[in-house]
Order: C-alpha cells, then structure tokens, then sequence
C-alpha cells in the first residue's frame, strides 16, 4: 500500500495509540461473545507491537452506544478474550479518556497492553470532536490504525486522532487495502463481480463501479427481482425496489455499452411467504406463481454462473444470492461458496451476510481474502476514498 506500515517507523519504548475493530458479535442475555474473528484479525499487529517493546494503548468501540455508557456495551469482556489470544493480561480501564484510563496508561511498560473503554460512550466520538481526538492522542507517541471495518468513518479514533500523532497502519489494515486494492486497480483479467444482498439501492454505488472496471457481473439476491421486474418478469411478491427500477435499466444499458457480461437469474426457487418455513419450489422465472417470491436463485442459474466464472482470474463476490439465513434458501450462496473455494482465480469476499455465510461453511481460509469490512469494503469496492485509510502518512 501507498501508506506508512507499523513497519515504517521505530516503536520500542514507545506508547503506541491503536485502534482496532473489535466489534464482535455480542449474545445480550450472557454478554458471552460470539465470533472473535474480528479480534484475531488484529493480533498479528498487537503481537508485533508487543514483541518490539511498545506499550499498547487499544481503543475500539462496540455497537452504538450512541455517547452514552451502556453498561451491556463495555469492552472488559473483550479485553479478557484478547488476553486470552494473546497469552498476556490485558488491562481494561473502565473509562475512555478518564482518571482510569489515564491511570492505565500511565502504568504501561513496555510489552504491556491497555484497552481504553468503548470510545462510542464519548459523544464526540462519532462527531470527530478535536478535543476527544487531541485527548486520546495524548495516550500515544504514535497512532496505529488497525480497523479497516470503521475506516469508512471519519470519528475521532479512526481520523481525527492522526491530526495530532505520526500515523501509520496496521497489518489489518495494509492486508484489507491490498487485497481489496488489487480487485479494484490492476487486477488479473477476465474480472468477474458477483454482487447480491437485499437491496439494490445499498448495492447501487459499488454495481456502478465494478461495471466501469468488470469484465463480468453477475446478479443475485433480493436486488435481482428489482433487474427482473425492470426487464418486464412477473415477479409475483418478490422484495422489488419500485424506485430503484431505472437505476436497473441503466446499469443494464451500460453493461451493453461497456461490453460487459451481465448475468441474471434464470431460475429461483419461490416461497409461499416470507419465512424459513413456507412451502418452497423451484420454478423457471416466467413461471413465479401469482403472490409467491423469489427467495433464492435455482440450480440451472448457479451453473450458468459458474460457467461464466471458469475463465476469471480475478473474482469479487458481496451479498448472498438468496436469503441464506435460512436453510431452504441457501442453496444457491452454499453452492457458489464451494465453488469459488475450489476456484484457481484470486477470489476476495466482503460484506456482513457473506462473510458470515463462507465462514459457517468453514470456508474461509480457502479464499484468496475474506474482508473483515462490511460497509468499509463495501465503500472501497465503490472506489470511494476511506478518511481512516486517507489520514495516515504516505510512505
Ligand atoms: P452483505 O452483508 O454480505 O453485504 P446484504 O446485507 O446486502 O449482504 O444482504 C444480505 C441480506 O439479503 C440477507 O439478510 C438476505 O436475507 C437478504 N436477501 C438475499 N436474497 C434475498 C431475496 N431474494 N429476498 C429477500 N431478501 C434477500
Ligand atoms: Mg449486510
């Protein structure tokens, strides 16, 4: 990446200000957290920073607090699991920038690790306030920046802290903007774009841009109805975004402009209702009955799919083609996830619902990358400019 890396500058002795995305998946009733993936995937540059003498000082929020103290939202439990990872204590102080979190830091030796607590129970965090940013950055001599998932926010632990100390990014980070970098800049051809998810209008930035840059798009999910309805299908009850449907002719107008392959389904399986549940069929799309809705794509449209990844090098999937989170309609996702996993091309995956699905199957490692940024890949993918990633020092 074009940004200075951990790598990049001395940190031995030195109080180090990182801030990570540890927010994990948390179940209410017990607090117990659910998937630590997020938490791992800091840990090469929390070890790093540890084994060259630094004294690390974490800040991370943890769901939306909206700058108030939740109690259920504190990050003790989270700073006990990274212990754990980490074989090392780590101090949790119970304030952000207060007498504790002070204390906390004051104490670090070199090796140690603090955690500041969820820096979303201070207003100005999301408000990107100077004084909480110059505030957190008198914890550190150096502002790490680890948390590719919130770089698409401009807060004041993601942004606005870098105004005040050298910044740099951590290997989170520099992995993410590589390996998102290389699908949207340079990338092995053919290039191919699976997009899917629920809503077109929260896909429309990132179909926009993978057209100008795709050699093949292929569609899926509840935003396919909305392409199908435009083209004049009879979608029965299908989630359809009435005032997205000009958006679905453009960008199928500018697909045959640009020469770009554009797939939609051919097939879907339809359900009686919206429920896990409902009485199901697959049916060719001219034959959704009256009143039923496309929840997943058929077979017939997963091996046309296929067939039109063979050749790709390069392949970026976001958003499951059906309504994966039940069984009945999770064909589809299922069986592209094991494709793509036994595919020779580089394959990148991002986006909540899909990464959550690859990673139920197991299949994780089994891809070239899989982005622990939802809405940030999402973002990037759009070729916007990221202000966490746009805050730190150039190399
Ligand atoms: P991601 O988080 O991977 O970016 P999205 O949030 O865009 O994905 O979309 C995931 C959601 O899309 C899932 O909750 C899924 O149930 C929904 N979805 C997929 N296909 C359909 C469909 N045919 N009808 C309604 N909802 C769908
Ligand atoms: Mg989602």
């Amino acid at each position: 990446m074009t940004k200075k890396t951990v790598r990049d500058v001395e940190v031995a002795g030195k109080r180090v200000l990182v801030r990570v995305d540890f927010n994990v998946p948390i179940e209410k009733s017990s607090g117990a957290i659910l998937d630590d993936t997020r938490i791992r995937a800091a840990l090469p540059t929390i070890a790093y920073l540890r084994e060259h003498g630094a004294r690390v000082v974490l800040m991370s929020h943890l769901g939306r607090p909206d700058g108030q103290v939740v109690p259920a939202l504190r990050l003790a439990p989270v700073a006990a699991r990274l212990g754990e990872l980490l074989g090392a204590r780590v101090e949790a102080a119970d304030d952000v920038v207060g007498p504790s979190a002070r204390a906390a830091v004051e104490a670090l030796q070199p090796g140690d690790v603090v955690m500041l607590e969820n820096v979303r129970f201070e207003p100005g965090e999301e408000q990107d306030d100077p004084k909480l940013a110059e505030q957190l950055a008198s914890f550190g001599d150096l502002y790490v920046n680890d948390a590719f998932g919130t770089a698409h926010r401009a807060h004041a632990s993601t942004a606005g802290v870098a105004k005040f100390l050298p910044a740099v990014a951590g290997f989170l980070m520099e992995k993410e903007v590589d390996q998102l970098g290389r699908v949207i800049a340079e990338p092995e051809r053919p290039l191919a774009a699976i997009i899917g998810g629920a809503k077109i209008s929260s896909k429309i930035g990132v179909l926009r841009h993978l057209l100008s840059i795709v050699d093949t798009l292929l569609i899926g999910g509840g935003m396919a109805s909305t392409f199908l309805k435009a083209g004049g299908v009879a979608v029965g009850a299908s989630l359809v975004e009435d005032g997205q449907l000009d958006a679905a002719r453009a960008i199928v107008a500018e697909a045959a402009e640009r020469g770009v392959d554009l797939g939609l389904p051919t097939d879907a399986v339809v359900a009686e209702r919206f429920a896990g549940d409902a009485a199901s069929r697959i049916v060719a799309l001219e034959a959704v009955p009256d009143g039923w809705m496309i929840l997943d794509v058929g077979p017939q449209t997963v091996q046309a799919y296929e067939a039109k990844l063979q050749p790709a090098m390069t392949i970026v999937w976001n958003g499951p083609l059906g309504v994966a989170e039940w069984e009945a309609f999770a064909q589809g996702s299922r069986e592209l996830a094991r494709f793509l996993a036994k595919s020779q091309a580089s394959v990148v995956i991002g986006g909540g619902e899909t990464v959550a699905l690859v990673s139920d199957l197991g299949l994780s490692p089994a891809y070239s990358h899989v982005s622990t940024g939802g809405g940030a890949a999402l973002e990037f993918l759009e070729g916007r400019t990221l202000p966490g990633v746009a805050a730190l020092q150039d190399r």
